[in-house]
């Protein structure tokens, strides 16, 4: 028997086997191990779990989504049927919230097929009680990649910041994978690979490339945004991603652990923390631009929300409500779009992806494409 949990135990037996291991491998076992995974084992919102998010401080995030939906489905010709497809929906509130939003029109409510990529059984089991009894046909994916062809409206809430992250550390010759190593005592470390990654500097932006010893630069893989991309491109629709995160690729850790609403050390009791990074929004938007979509935005979460009108929402609630309820309603709207200690209206961005003759999308700023923002080139 080991003296550690049991995902410590098996990171601990792969580095004693195989060497130190990427951030990105550590943080997709911690997160995703069919046994010891942190997403595979429990259900980690609200106030009970580790962490809240924006769809369950307030049914107005939903609400407001499912308006914006419905404008993106008029603005794509109003298509029968259209998917409604959610990646990482955590408890189904933002789905629920949303399909009932959407019965005001009913064109488009009954148009709508719900298709939801989860990985998390407790959760699956979460989302079918938050949602049965709709009438709207619901599937659950493994993958975006089962979903059934056809134009799609893709939303997607902290789900890419859940996603493995490599980190890259700046040593004298050059950028080092960084990893994950046992220390002299035994303990989980940080450690950076021996040899640095050939020709690893020319991928990066110039403000990355500058960066001095010492410096560590987070990147992920491009395989889902890509598939998004694709997919919007070859059959239509439109995607939404909020997350927190920056809007320019920067250097900086970010790598942390979440556990009952505070930071923790990422690498103390594996499995049994969230662990997450910020999302590079610059990078998403090359992704999703290679892959032939069209970009929209990014905002701040606070500006977008106000552009599709929480405030007059909130006014509206809040005038059916009592005192109690009055004042819920306030600090929710606070928290969903303003800017101090603890709210996510400038921390969280929001960035639209569209097929590429889908102009604009509510709320968000139109993005010329790469080749048509450079000076002479034909529009
Ligand atoms: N969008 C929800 C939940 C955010 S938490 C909300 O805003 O409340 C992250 C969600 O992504 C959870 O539902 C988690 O189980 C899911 N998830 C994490 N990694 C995933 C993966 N690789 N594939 C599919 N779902 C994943």
């Amino acid at each position: 028997m080991s003296a550690y949990p049991p995902a410590s135990a098996e990171i601990r037996k792969l580095i004693k086997a195989a060497g130190p291991m990427p951030v990105s491998r550590y943080m997709e076992l911690c997160l995703t191990h069919p046994l010891y995974g942190y997403y595979m084992t429990r259900d980690p919102l609200g106030r009970e779990g580790d962490f809240t998010t924006a769809p369950e401080v307030s049914q107005m995030f939903g609400e407001l989504l499912g308006l914006w939906a419905a404008a993106v489905w008029k603005s794509m010709g109003m298509p029968n049927p259209v998917r409604l497809v959610e990646l990482g929906p955590g408890r189904g509130t933002m789905m629920a919230d949303i399909l009932r939003a959407i019965r005001v029109l009913p064109s488009f409510y009954q148009a709508v097929s719900v298709d939801l990529v989860e990985i998390n059984p407790a959760l699956i089991d979460r989302q079918k009680e938050t949602l049965r009894g709709t009438k709207t046909p619901v599937a659950w994916h493994d993958s975006i990649d089962s979903i059934d062809e056809g134009p799609a409206i893709i939303l997607a809430n902290e789900f890419f910041d859940a996603l493995p992250v490599h980190q890259v550390v700046r040593l004298q010759h050059g950028w080092h994978e960084r990893v994950i190593d046992l220390s002299a005592s035994g303990q989980l470390a940080f450690s950076a690979a021996a040899e640095p990654l050939k020709h690893f500097d020319l991928l990066l932006p110039p403000l990355v490339r500058a960066s001095p010893v010492g410096a560590i630069f987070e990147w992920r893989p491009n395989a889902e945004i890509m598939r998004i991309g694709r997919r919007l491109r070859d059959q239509g629709g439109a995607a939404l991603i909020i997350d927190y995160g920056h809007v320019r690729s920067d250097a900086g850790d970010t790598f942390q652990a979440i556990s009952r609403h505070s930071f923790a050390d990422p690498l103390r009791n594996p499995g049994q923390a969230d662990l997450t990074a910020h999302v590079d929004f610059q990078a998403l938007a090359l992704g999703a631009e290679d892959a032939g979509a069209r970009l929209h935005g990014p905002a701040e979460q606070g500006d977008f929300l106000r552009r599709l009108g929480i405030e007059t929402r909130a006014a509206t609630l809040m005038s059916k409500a009592n005192t109690q309820a009055s004042a819920d309603i306030q600090s929710a709207l606070k928290r969903l779009t303003g800017t101090g200690r603890g709210a996510m209206g400038a921390l969280f961005k929001v960035l639209g992806v569209s097929h590429p003759e889908l102009k604009t999308l509510p709320g968000l700023s139109e993005q010329p494409p790469a080749e048509t923002a450079a000076p002479g080139a034909d529009a």
